[in-house]
């Protein structure tokens, strides 16, 4: 067996994919600590800088005096708080739903809905590029999966016309694709859902505290809430906390509560994490500018990389892909900007395709115009380095 494990392991390292992990030594902001060394931070989900926001600490500290570090069972057990119902209670309202349902994470949340809803004889189309944790649930169901190409509307249309015989039929996608930063086209998404009825459920967790008039994400961003059946999110990246949820009609959230086994088999959320997402949840609705700031960031910086000739996949989000072709110069290209104080890793197979290794920047609200300067900066240095800059991008931005 440990021949085995080694053996496989010895590929993945000839591939240059063995993976490690990297250690912070202190929290989670546009300044950190890399393993004891001092470093601009581009590359946390934490989206609006809540996460290390002292109201967001005051109240995880108040709730652990109330209530205990631990929820001491299951929701449906011994573990249900009044916190957790009001942060329920407070997801609807911003989602725009009737209910909601608070998983222990994103990635349980879209395993369970998805395998409880979608059943022997249904069928589950999903783009292509959808997150693992979406792929798992499509696989833990019993229904079957189809794939269609990345926002190709035309397959979408192709592959639903072939699957007219099946009982029930949902749609699923990303909001805001994880790796590109692109948005799905949801207005196409609604309209071929109806035209072949089709549910939706839609995957936000790169969208919730960032698009959208109140920040509710991709749904409210199209004015599509009430035509997405299933709006799906984390609490773990611009909320600040950690956890996962749906917001939905009140007979499917019903539904999930009493089918769904990872929210059935799961220890509710502990009281300072529930706390905390209520408080992020307040502060994205009532500090709008904090995602005006955020959005403002990643375009001046979008914007900047571009006109110095690098390539990046077309989006409007804080999540900016720089495309640098094989692994291992993506892998040098991460240690060069290591180097120069920026930590932001390099991304490749099999997370994204071959060839397309890339260096994934996630921008924050709370990033000052400096360290985007010194980050564009940075980037053109190295560019030049390692002769990635393409003179014919410069010339037809100028
Ligand atoms: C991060 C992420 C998840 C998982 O959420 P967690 O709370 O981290 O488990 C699900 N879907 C997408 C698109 C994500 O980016």
């Amino acid at each position: 067996m440990t021949d085995y494990l080694n053996q496989e392991l010895q590929q993945i390292r000839e591939q240059g994919l063995f993976r490690t992990l990297r250690r912070l030594d202190a929290a989670s902001d546009t300044k950190t600590v890399l393993e004891g060394k001092k470093v601009l931070l581009f590359s946390s989900n934490n989206y609006l800088g809540l996460a290390n926001d002292s109201r967001m600490k005051e109240k995880a500290i108040e709730a652990i005096k109330q209530f205990g570090t631990g929820s001491g069972g299951s929701r449906l057990t011994t573990g249900n708080l009044s916190l957790h119902e009001q942060l329920e209670r407070d997801i609807a309202s911003f989602k725009g739903k009737e209910a909601s349902l608070v998983f222990s994470s994103g990635f349980l949340a879209n395993v369970g809905i998805i395998s409880t809803l979608m059943k022997q004889g249904d069928v589950i189309l999903s783009d292509s590029l959808n997150h693992a944790s979406i792929i798992d649930g499509c696989r833990l169901s019993k229904a079957d999966t189809v794939i269609y190409n990345h926002v190709d509307m035309n397959d979408l249309e192709k592959k639903l016309q072939s699957v007219t015989s099946y009982q029930r039929k949902l749609i699923v996608t990303d909001g805001v694709f994880s790796m590109d930063g692109n948005i799905a086209p949801l207005p196409a998404i609604v309209s071929l859902a109806q035209k072949y009825g089709a549910m939706v459920m839609v995957d936000d967790a790169h969208s919730t505290g960032i698009l959208g008039k109140t920040g509710a994400g991709t749904a409210e961003y199209f004015g599509l809430t009430h035509q997405i059946d299933l709006l799906m999110g984390t609490l773990s990246k611009s909320i600040g906390a950690e956890g996962g949820y749906v917001a939905a009609s009140q007979s499917l959230i019903q539904y999930l509560r009493n089918k769904a086994r990872s929210f059935i088999f799961q220890t509710a959320l502990s009281p300072s994490v529930v706390a905390a997402s209520i408080e992020g949840i307040r502060i994205i609705r009532e500090e709008r500018e904090r995602s005006v700031r955020l959005l403002e960031n990643a375009e001046f910086l979008r914007n900047g990389l571009k006109k110095s000739g690098f390539s990046l996949v077309d989006g409007s989000t804080p999540i900016l892909a720089v495309l640098i072709g094989s692994a291992q110069d993506a892998v040098h290209f991460s240690k060069r900007l290591e180097e120069e104080g920026i930590f932001a890793p390099a991304i490749r197979p099999p997370t994204v395709p071959e060839g397309m290794s890339r260096i994934r920047l996630t921008i924050m609200a709370t990033h000052r115009q400096e360290q985007l300067e010194y980050a564009l900066h940075t980037f053109v240095k190295i560019g030049k380095e390692m002769n990635l800059l393409s003179t014919k991008n410069v010339m037809q931005s100028k």
